[in-house]
């Protein structure tokens, strides 16, 4: 082992970077989670939350990895034998759609080459078709983290309203919640997945679900089996600032801190300053020469960066060319983009020089790696960096038409 000084820089897109204040704030000793001091810190995070993610109806924080809230949704809502409708945008869908077929969901799956988000008008079109409604939910991930490409779920609750179509939108937004614009009230969202361990800087541990009137009617309605992820049991007692079970009450302290460093910087700040980051990195990519994974403009995500290695060069002896020499880990290419493509990180607990030196790394471990680019990059991306007014919002503010 190569020993290593300062800090190690943890570019992969997830678990990010957690904040000193944060570690510092989980740092406690356990309490009683049926005493009196629990139900305040219980309440802070469950309407934190709802401000996070722009709601006022009820989240749920579970003990679990995202995948749990993957199968929250699911089985919440839905019954083995009904139909859904998935976007393949990656391999983060083909993962939630594997649970769903556990689940005996007859999901169909709509292609995509894994370098875009969905397509929205096929969505349309199908929903348009499906005149008997027999589809119960269309579900896409919002940030597909194995692509660095975007699906924008205002657009498809636009073509479930233009159809008129009743199904459910079940959105992941895992690594989009606290990087990416996101409203899950006015975008007219019915459950929104959510994760600690991305946006949110916290470690792996926690994940959400952010529910809709109409999802938590469908879940009443719904007889199929569930019980350790059943949302009325979670949402009766939380309405006391407790959980039906033993919650993860340090991973909720460090909760609570996060969203406060979140609100002081201010959610709009957030997501403006992970625009800029993925401008300044793609500005890096163009300048090596090399390919993006996102070939849609449209889709281009602000929390990472997917970069594609020419077809001679394997991605993860780059990775691991960076990670000797360097200290930096990178997000490794996920199921067909293995070995073809590695992952930038520049989500979460961020910052213009943490951005720089990632850069930086990734530039020398090309020249090391051998891997045919040109040089530049790290200039360009400080060209970006210094234009501050330069990269602005992209205009999705309106709501629901
Ligand atoms: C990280 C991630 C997941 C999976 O979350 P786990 O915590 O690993 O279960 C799901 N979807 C997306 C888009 C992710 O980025």
């Amino acid at each position: 082992m190569t020993l290593h000084t300062g800090r190690h820089f943890l570019q992969i897109p997830g678990p990010t970077n957690v904040p000193d204040r944060v570690l510092r704030a989980m740092d406690m000793p356990t309490l009683d989670h049926r005493g009196p001091e629990f139900a305040e810190l219980g309440h802070a995070v469950l309407v934190g939350c709802q401000r996070i993610f722009r709601t006022k109806q009820p989240v749920i924080i579970y003990p679990s990895s995202g995948t749990g809230a993957w199968e929250a949704a699911i089985v919440n809502t839905l019954s083995p034998g009904d139909k859904v409708l998935m976007a393949e945008t990656g391999q983060f869908a083909v993962l939630w759609r594997g649970i769903a077929e556990k689940f005996k969901i007859d999901v169909e799956f709509m292609p995509t080459d894994w370098r875009r988000g969905a397509d929205v008008a096929e969505i349309e079109a199908r929903l348009a078709a499906d005149r008997e409604h027999k589809i119960k939910a269309v579900c896409v991930v919002h940030n597909e983290t194995s692509t660095s490409c975007v699906t924008h779920p205002l657009e498809v609750r636009k073509a479930l309203n233009r159809t008129n179509h009743p199904a459910l939108l079940m959105v992941d937004t895992i690594s989009g919640l606290a990087s990416l614009e996101y409203e899950h009230d006015a975008w007219g969202i019915d459950i929104s997945v959510g994760g600690s361990q991305k946006g949110m800087m916290l470690p792996p541990g926690l994940s959400f679900n952010a529910v809709s009137e109409k999802a938590l009617a469908a879940s009443k309605a719904n007889q199929s089996m569930r019980s350790y992820w059943d949302w009325h049991d979670m949402i009766a007692i939380n309405k006391l600032g407790t959980f039906p079970y033993t919650p993860a009450t340090n991973l909720l302290f460090a909760l609570r801190e996060a969203i406060a460093m979140l609100e002081e910087e201010g959610l709009e700040n957030v997501w403006a300053r992970h625009v800029r980051h993925g401008a300044a990195t793609r500005a890096a990519v163009k300048a090596w020469g090399l390919d993006l994974v996102c070939l849609d403009p449209h889709g281009y995500s602000a929390a990472l960066t997917a970069v594609m290695v020419p077809e001679s060069c394997d991605a993860d002896a780059l990775r691991k060319v960076i990670l000797e020499n360097f200290d930096m880990s990178l997000g490794t290419g996920l199921g067909k983009l293995k070995g073809k493509a590695f992952r930038i990180g520049h989500i979460g607990h961020f910052n213009d020089l943490m951005l720089m030196g990632t850069l930086s790394g990734v530039e020398m471990g090309l020249d090391l790696a051998k891997v045919p680019h040109r040089g530049g990059g790290v200039i360009a991306a400080m060209d970006v960096l210094k234009g501050r007014d330069v990269v602005a919002m992209p205009k999705s503010k309106a709501a629901v038409a």
